[in-house]
C-alpha cells in the first residue's frame, strides 16, 4: 500500500462512528477523494484542526483496495482561512462553491486549474471585504471549469450577436442565449438585458485585472446571478442545499 501525499482543501466533513471522521478532500493531484480519519475526534494531536471545513492542507493517505474510502494517515494544516468564518456571506458563498465541486466534479479526476481557483477564491475572501461582484465572477469561472460555461455573446440558434440590437433571453437547458426571433416559448427564458450582456462581453474581452475594474450595477449582478443559478438548477435537476442558504445573505453591495 503506497502512501500518497498531496495538497488539498477540505470540502466536507462528518462524524463517523464513535471517534472517526469521514472527510472529503478536493486534492491538487487526485481530484475529489473521500477518506476515513480514524480517531480524529479523540486524538486532537494527530490532526489538530486540519480537518475543518475549507482548510488548506497537505494530506497523506493510503489507498485501500476494494474500498471507496482512502485511509487518512496524516494531515498538516497550511492555511485555515479564519476570516471567511467570520462573515456569513463569505461562508455561504464558499459553501455554495464547494457544493458545486461536490455535486459536479467527477470523483478522482485531477482538475488542477479548479483546485487553484478554489484556493484563489479562499485567499480573496479571506483577505478582503465580501464583494458580490467578485463572488459571482468566481462562480462563473467555477462553472466554466466544471464544463458549464454559459454562452452569452450570441443567439445559440441563429448566431445573431448581442450587437444586433435584438433582445435576448437565457435558456438554462441549452446553457446560452436565444434571440427574440428564435425563442419559441419565452417562459423558458431567464430575462437578461442587453446592457448586462454588453458588460459581460466587455468583461470577457478585457480579462484579468482590467475586467475586475468594470463596475456592474445591482441590476446587472442580479441578472447574472439569476441566469447562473438557473443553469445550475437545470444541470443538477434540483436546487443545491447551499444555494437557498446563500440567497438569504446575498446583498448587492460591492
Ligand atoms: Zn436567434
Amino acid at each position: 500500500m503506497p502512501l500518497y501525499s498531496t495538497e488539498a482543501v477540505v470540502i466536507r466533513t462528518r462524524d463517523y462512528r464513535e471517534s472517526d471522521r469521514i472527510v472529503t478532500f478536493f486534492t491538487r493531484d487526485f481530484g475529489k477523494i473521500s477518506g476515513i480519519a480514524r480517531s480524529a475526534r479523540r486524538s486532537t494531536k494527530r490532526f489538530s484542526g486540519s480537518l475543518d471545513l475549507f482548510c488548506h492542507v497537505m494530506v497523506q493517505f493510503f489507498e485501500k483496495r476494494s474500498q471507496n474510502l482512502v485511509r487518512v494517515e496524516g494531515c498538516d494544516l497550511l492555511a485555515h482561512f479564519h476570516h471567511i468564518r467570520q462573515d456569513v456571506r463569505k461562508m455561504a458563498h464558499m459553501s455554495y462553491l464547494v457544493e458545486l465541486i461536490l455535486l459536479m466534479a467527477p470523483e478522482r479526476e485531477k482538475q488542477a486549474e479548479l483546485f487553484d481557483l478554489l484556493l484563489q477564491v479562499q485567499g480573496v475572501f479571506n483577505t478582503g471585504p465580501y464583494s458580490s461582484q467578485k463572488a459571482l465572477f468566481f462562480e462563473m469561472r467555477f462553472l466554466a471549469l466544471l464544463g458549464y460555461a454559459p454562452h452569452l455573446n450570441n443567439c445559440l440558434s441563429c448566431g445573431a450577436g448581442i450587437e444586433s440590437g435584438r433582445s435576448f433571453g437565457f435558456h438554462p437547458e441549452r446553457g446560452g442565449l436565444l434571440c427574440s426571433r428564435c425563442a419559441i416559448d419565452r417562459n423558458e427564458l431567464v430575462g437578461v438585458s442587453l446592457g448586462t450582456l454588453k458588460l459581460l462581453e466587455a468583461h470577457r474581452l478585457l480579462g484579468g485585472e482590467k475586467a475586475g475594474r468594470l463596475v456592474f450595477s445591482p441590476l446587472a449582478l442580479n441578472e447574472l446571478q439569476r441566469l447562473l443559478r438557473a443553469l445550475v438548477i437545470h444541470k443538477l435537476g434540483r436546487k443545491p442545499r447551499s444555494m437557498g442558504f446563500m440567497e438569504q445573505f446575498m446583498g448587492t453591495d460591492r
